[in-house]
């Protein structure tokens, strides 16, 4: 399969279309090393991926290029995905112990004082990792390590767009020589099927289409999984809000990447009284953005989309918004070099339109006025997807009690993609946005084990417990009316006499 620059159409790359038996045997390979992986323990493991991570700080200026090479990105957020990644590897690289140490959790009830009660994580011995080609290197990443970090081992499918810098993540995990636990399948959405009949957990970024194909094919297989889906993410400014940081950032929500991020703001709801401000703030912004192909000096703010496909479904949801009576104040079409589409800002649209119910993932802001408060947090939670949202507001603790009633993942207050830059938080979508979530401190390698729950006497055991075989009546009486005093509200609840009635018969 040959790899595209899609902002000059040059080919940059070829990779193999791997079969399903192709990746079969690389799980089954990977079944072989898993083991020892898990047994040397997060310390052990802490080594290798540390080592990583200066791989990757080493040979960030070649992770940019091949970035860049496949992505049309510019400079400056081809350099983001490596820095991103060492920010992650980081995290959970020197966290992970503490977050996999057993727990030894409070007995519910007196009666199980007994035990000595623990909790144990253990990982699922294969992880398939499934990605987009938005982000080709820090995707993978951001759910790679986490995985490996729990003592699993790692298939990673990414994009067939984008599938370069994954492998250049793999040839830095061979270079530094660690333990054969990762390994990278290319192809498209055959092998990626393949991931899932043959991985034990399935972690998956990507539409929602492929999504619930994904979640279906998992349930058949009776394997757990976690997605991470689209978005139509909504941002609402309110009259007291900063006006101009509010336009900056709306504008740098909606725009980097080209908009082709599943957290972009995708929809934006003014109070009436800044509208016309806010509006003209935001257009003057985007029309100010550099928009152009990059080389290693960092020029411009804005490069290519990823597809054809994608630049199509862009041009699609403005035609479609216009000929129902939107107008675009700026933007509103293909730049005439590969895949550039100009950064675009809709006004007058509503909720009957394309641009404002389907994720775009493209350079355009929908801009809606709206009455007040009330009438943006109905219309922002107007949406099959809840992703994450943006509150806008000169009074943080106003904009924390909007976000207590959006129906998203997450929600910043007078900030775009904040959540994404704390690992300790957990990013998961809601409704048509996902299943699960990724990080969240400790539950972000947790998810990647299974627990096993062990007890173990504290006392010097019987030959026989009270409840065993063969029945007695007058010692199961002792166990259940102990049960019951423990668990309902004291010695009232022993009530003698309904005790002995249990006995039955005419005793
Ligand atoms: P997009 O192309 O818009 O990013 P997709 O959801 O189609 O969204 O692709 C995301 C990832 O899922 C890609 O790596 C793709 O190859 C993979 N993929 C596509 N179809 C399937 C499938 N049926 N099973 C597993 N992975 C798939």
């Amino acid at each position: 399969m040959s790899v595209h620059n899609p902002a000059t159409g040059a080919v940059v790359g070829t990779v193999a279309d791997e079969s399903a038996e192709t990746v079969a045997a690389k799980v089954r390979e990977l079944r072989l090393y898993q083991p020892e992986w898990e047994a040397i323990g997060p310390d052990g493991r802490k080594e290798w991926l540390l080592k990583l991570q200066d791989w990757i700080i080493d040979n960030t200026e070649h992770l940019a290029d091949v970035l860049q090479s496949e992505t049309g990105k510019p400079r400056v957020d081809a350099l983001i995905d490596p820095t991103f990644s060492t920010d992650l590897i980081g995290y959970y690289a020197r966290r992970a112990g503490k977050f996999l140490a057993d727990d030894h959790p409070a007995p519910h009830s007196p009666l199980a004082r007994v035990k000595k009660l623990t909790t144990v994580y253990r990982p699922y011995p294969v992880v398939g990792v499934i990605t987009p080609w938005n982000f080709p290197l820090a995707m993978p990443v951001l759910d790679v390590i986490p995985a490996l970090a729990a003592g699993a081992a790692v298939i990673l499918k990414p994009s067939e767009v984008t599938p370069l810098s994954a492998l250049e993540l793999a040839r830095g995990w061979a270079e530094i020589g660690a333990p054969p636990v990762f390994t990278v399948a290319t192809g498209a959405g055959a092998t990626g099927a393949a991931v899932v009949d043959n991985a034990d957990y399935i972690q998956f970024t990507g539409s929602t289409a492929t999504g619930r194909r994904i979640a279906a094919a998992c349930v058949e297989r009776m394997v757990p999984y976690s997605l991470e889906l689209g978005g139509k993410d909504p941002a609402i400014v309110l009259a007291d809000a900063d006006i101009e940081r509010a336009a900056h950032g709306i504008t740098f929500g909606g725009m980097f990447n080209s908009g082709q991020l599943c957290i972009s703001v995708e929809r934006v709801y003014v109070e009436a009284p800044v509208y016309d401000e806010f509006v003209a703030a935001l257009t003057e912004n985007v029309k100010a953005l550099r928009q152009g192909i990059d080389d290693r000096t960092p020029k411009h703010d804005i490069g290519a989309m990823a597809t054809e496909a994608q630049v199509n479904i862009v041009q699609r949801h403005i035609d479609e918004a216009v000929a129902a009576g939107a107008r675009v104040l700026t933007g509103g079409k293909r730049t005439g070099v590969g895949t550039l589409f100009e950064p675009t800002v809709l006004v007058d649209v509503d909720h009957s339109m394309s641009c404002v119910t389907e994720e775009t993932f493209g350079p355009t802001l929908p801009v809606i006025k709206v009455a007040d408060e009330a009438e943006a947090i109905r219309l922002a939670n107007d949406s099959s997807y809840g992703l994450s949202a943006s509150v806008w507001t000169g009074d943080k603790e106003r904009g924390e009690r909007i976000a207590r009633r959006l129906d998203a993942g997450a929600v910043n207050i007078n900030d775009v993609f904040a959540n994404l830059f704390s690992f300790a938080l957990p990013m998961g979508g809601w409704g048509n946005s996902g299943v699960g979530a990724r990080w969240g401190g400790a539950d972000g390698v947790r998810k990647y084990c299974r627990v096993q729950a062990i007890t173990k006497p504290i006392l010097p055991t019987q030959t026989k417990e009270l409840t065993w075989y063969p029945y007695q009546m007058p010692k199961l009486l002792v166990a259940l009316g102990a049960m019951r005093a423990a668990a309902a509200r004291g010695m009232r609840r022993i009530d003698i006499p309904a005790l002995m009635r249990l006995r039955g018969g005419d005793k």
